[in-house]
């Protein structure tokens, strides 16, 4: 399910953890060459990137009422 970024925050292991509008929270990880997604190593590019969906996997699995 599409939900909207809202925030990001970091877990323990300096991995970038993006909050979406639905409450859940998600990996956006970068871990090339499987994941690319090298705008979450910068600021810039985070900022960028709020605002934008982002597929909900658990919102797929347990989707709200
Ligand atoms: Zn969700």
């Amino acid at each position: 399910m599409e939900r909207k970024i809202t925030g990001y925050l970091q877990d323990q292991e300096a991995h970038w953890v993006a909050e979406l509008e639905c409450g859940h929270r998600q990996h956006v990880r970068h871990d090339p060459p499987w994941i690319n997604r090298e705008w979450v190593t910068t600021a810039q590019g985070r900022a960028a990137a709020l605002g934008s969906y982002l597929d909900c996997k658990a919102c797929n699995l347990a989707p709200p009422p």
